[in-house]
């Protein structure tokens, strides 16, 4: 497949190429390598200027605030304290709270039993445990 660029006036000096690589990422792809290459033209010449040690070194050479320890702020700016429920969480599987209805005792019923199954011809039942 074959890539159309070109090198406008008045776009930066940035390239247009078909696969838009460029456009979208400020740095020549590999159509617009090639046809450095066999233009002679620097590929560096045409990296967005986004890039640039200056452009890198301007963003991060701002002063950061941070929060500090929470130990340090002040204690009542106004706005209550607001502490985690920790005595709602209950350890263990959380339970249903909604009220089953007759869907639940139709699922119960077609839904295969868990388990290991008594083999077959086994005279075996299901018995509470208990022996009276
Ligand atoms: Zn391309």
């Amino acid at each position: 497949m074959k890539y159309e660029v070109s090198f406008p006036e008045g776009m930066n000096g940035n390239p247009i190429c078909e696969c838009q690589k460029p456009q979208f990422t400020g740095i020549p792809c590999n159509h617009v390598l090639a046809v450095c290459c066999q233009r002679h033209l620097n590929p560096m010449n045409y990296v967005s200027p986004y890039y640039s040690v200056e452009n890198y070194v301007n963003t991060w050479s701002g002063e950061f605030h941070g929060f500090g320890n929470v130990d340090n702020w002040p204690y009542d700016m106004g706005a209550p304290t607001i502490r985690p429920d920790t005595g709602k969480i209950n350890k263990g599987r959380r339970k249903h709270k909604r009220i089953p209805n007759s869907m639940d005792d139709m699922e119960a019923r077609n839904r295969p039993r868990s388990g290991v199954q008594p083999p077959e011809g086994s005279n075996r039942t299901r018995t509470s445990g208990l022996k009276l």
